[in-house]
């Protein structure tokens, strides 16, 4: 990989910054032993395998195999490039970087990409300027100012939500834009819509805006909620380069210090919701967007906490709401409990009708996700006949079979069995015995590669690994390792690829370490190998390394022969078919001088 950013800059950041503590900004973690564990912020899990070396600077899941140093860590989490994450660091590090330039790797395509959606990031800003303009100073705006603060809203908390008010009449927005080249590109974000005449108009005009913004705080996206008069209660942007729908959740990016500190998040369904429960000091909440909650959304909050409080309206949407967004949640690994408000009540009334104090009540008085769902499915229920509890056991057990953790689903089935009021076993074996299902997968698919490999791992694949750690762990093994060649023309491609890169390394006398190593890789595949590879090794630092190496050196010299010997006898058995004789008399003589080098090794 090459950057604008100098490999010594990029050295001094990453030494400086610790990954322990850069990890912690997102995953809770412990320490055991020599490394720190956590919840894998990658893969959902109840069971903690997401694994932390401060000493080696790097990290690795046992359940999903994901790894590497702190820049792949952050480029995960975020979703952003290496030179975005290195300049971050560097900033928090105090570290200088030169100048930013567009970096060298970057295709022209997707340098265009990247234009163009900073384009319409500086179209979304300049629209939320304007009506948040409209909303705190125009005249035409004072429905809108009444509006909110009748809700309790005033302009310290139009502030800090970016609330605006799309102005009056038909074009307060697409005026502004003079060329037609803006107009187009507002068009494709979603703010503006072309009429048929060709004349554009405003998609929130005459609209309570709520802006929408990424984990950065950079607004993608309006949700748009009529004052009064006719028309749908709310217009949304539709979806376009910046913005996907079930991959953003409102007010995220303002509560995620919060919902972190707390280890918890409030989920509401509305704007409004959330904006009240901020008004009365309940901070750690994010909305849903008025669209049932999707598992990138869960995943997304999971990065952040692994309890989420469900706080939606009483009335049977609601309910329902409710109901498949614990599925969701359950299904990612996120303990959810939900808060029952009374009948006819939203969150935003009751907190307005009986304060933050009886509302943190109602938070810490929620019910477990499956006390909900039975209190819900017995409500329906029409009697105790037997084959109404069936359903009812059938209808349950899919929901506890989703409970990750195996002590908690044992205490599941039971409470399940006291309401029930049904033999335990009856519903352990309903929701034991069959596999249980997948679970969803995360934003890419949660892949089992870090175990699966294990598995077939031949003893040279062990030698070969056991070089790669015992060389990154020991210099005195890596300058062995070196001199011997053992990294050049490796038959696994990924360790070769490996072995390659500690090979540039040395050349340019850098210092050979793991996390060094990591930013040279070419994917996150090598990456995952590597820390693999380094996280289990640690047994390895206890035992006499060079001893080791040398036995692996033998043993991988050894099948290097075994494989060139049996390549010899296929070339001499079709030597021998087609009667080459000269050649046949060559290949038996580098037969014979490979059998003498093994006979030598094992001497
Ligand atoms: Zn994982």
């Amino acid at each position: 990989m090459s950057y604008n950013i100098p490999d010594d800059k990029i050295e001094e950041v990453r030494e400086r910054s610790s990954i322990v503590d850069v990890v912690s900004r997102y995953v809770t973690l412990k320490k055991t032993g020599r490394n720190f564990v956590g919840l894998c912020p990658f893969h959902s899990e109840k069971t903690p395998s997401f694994t932390v070396s401060e000493e080696k600077e790097i990290f690795h899941c046992f359940g999903c195999g994901a790894g590497g140093n702190v820049f792949s860590f952050l480029m995960k989490i975020e979703g952003r490039s290496f030179p975005e994450v290195v300049r971050d660091l560097a900033e928090n590090e105090g570290v200088e970087l030169p100048e930013d330039k567009v970096p060298l790797v970057k295709s022209k395509e997707e340098v265009l990409c990247d234009e163009h959606k900073d384009l319409l990031h500086s179209l979304y800003e300049k629209a939320a300027e304007l009506y948040s303009r409209l909303l705190m100073k125009s005249p035409d705006g004072a429905a809108a100012r009444d509006y909110f603060k009748s809700r309790g809203i005033g302009s310290e908390m139009a502030k800090k939500w970016l609330l605006g008010y799309g102005g009056l009449g038909w074009s307060s927005f697409s005026e502004t834009l003079k060329s037609q080249k803006l107009l187009d590109q507002a068009e494709n974000a979603g703010l503006v819509i072309k009429g048929r005449k060709g004349g554009y108009y405003d998609r929130f005009r005459e609209r309570l805006i709520f802006p929408i913004c990424d984990l950065r705080g950079r607004v993608v996206a309006f949700g748009g909620r009529i004052v009064d008069g006719n028309g749908p209660k709310y217009v949304n942007s539709p979806e376009s380069p910046i913005y996907t729908k079930g991959n953003v959740l409102y007010g995220l990016n303002i509560a995620k210090s919060d919902i972190r500190s707390e280890g918890e998040a409030v989920l509401v369904e509305g704007y409004m919701d959330l904006l009240a429960l901020n008004r009365h000091g309940v901070k750690n909440v994010v909305a849903s967007l008025g669209t049932a909650l999707t598992k990138a959304q869960a995943l997304l909050l999971k990065r952040f906490c692994s309890k989420v409080v469900l706080l939606f309206d009483s009335d049977s949407a609601g309910i329902k709401a409710a109901l498949r967004a614990v599925e969701v949640l359950l299904g990612c690994g996120i303990s959810p409990s939900v808060v029952t408000l009374p009948a006819g009540d939203d969150p935003d009334s009751f907190v307005n009708k009986n304060g933050e104090d009886a509302l943190r009540e109602r938070i810490k008085g929620s019910s477990s996700a499956i006390e909900f769902i039975l209190g819900e499915k017995l409500k329906d229920r029409l009697s105790d006949s037997p084959s109404d509890k069936a359903t009812l056991i059938r209808e349950i057990t899919p929901f506890v079979r989703l409970v990750d953790d195996s002590l908690e689903r044992k205490l599941t089935v039971k409470r399940v069995a006291e309401i029930l009021a049904v033999d335990e076993t009856l519903i352990a074996e309903t929701v034991e015995p069959s596999a249980r299902p997948q679970k969803f997968a995360g934003k890419g698919e949660v892949k089992t590669a870090g175990r699966g490999r294990e598995k077939k791992k031949t003893k040279t694949q062990v030698a070969l690994e056991t070089v790669f750690a015992l060389s990154l762990w020991h210099g005195d093994v890596l300058d062995e390792a070196l001199k011997s060649g053992i990294f050049r023309d490796l038959k696994d491609p990924e360790m070769g690829q490996i072995g390659q890169k500690i090979e540039v390394l040395s050349e340019k006398e850098r210092a050979v370490t793991p996390s060094a190593l990591m930013d040279l890789l070419d994917n996150d595949s090598q990456r995952e190998r590597l820390s693999a590879i380094l996280i289990k090794g640690d047994v390895l630092k206890e035992c006499s390394p060079l001893a080791v190496f040398r036995d692996c050196e033998r043993i991988l010299k050894e099948s290097s022969l075994l494989e060139r010997e049996l390549a010899i006898t296929d070339r001499l058995n079709d030597a021998l078919n087609r009667g080459d004789e000269k050649e046949v008399a060559l290949l038996l003589e580098e037969k014979q001088k490979i059998i003498q080098a093994r006979k030598n090794d094992l001497a």
